[in-house]
């Protein structure tokens, strides 16, 4: 499957990935990498780890969904508690949304 873009003069490819959490398709830069990894899932910073790897906004909410639904499965794994807990610690330290007090849709 190409997406290959005629158009722009300077174009150039930029690597797409889409949050586990909402599903959003982003540059991947613009988004956290969670890896699976021997010792469990882990924060990628460099996002070069080897490994499974997922992409996430640094939103609470893309995390809570991701951690409810997609994330096991994008890492073709299973999220022991460890995981979880891990997660969830990562989760905690980004500032509270907006949405996530006014959730009402
Ligand atoms: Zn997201």
């Amino acid at each position: 499957m190409s997406t290959r873009r005629k158009g722009g003069p300077r174009t150039k490819h930029v690597a797409q990935r889409t949050c586990v959490g909402c599903r959003e398709v982003l540059p991947k830069r613009t988004l956290m990498r969670v890896v699976r990894s021997p010792q469990g899932l882990q924060l990628d910073p460099t996002g070069k780890a080897p490994g499974r790897g997922a992409y996430l906004h640094d939103r609470r909410s893309c995390w809570e969904r991701a951690l409810a639904g997609a994330l096991a499965p994008a890492l073709r794994t299973e999220l022991t508690a460890d995981d979880r807990e891990r997660m969830r610690a990562i989760l905690a330290s980004f500032p509270v949304e907006e949405s996530d007090t006014a959730r009402g849709t």
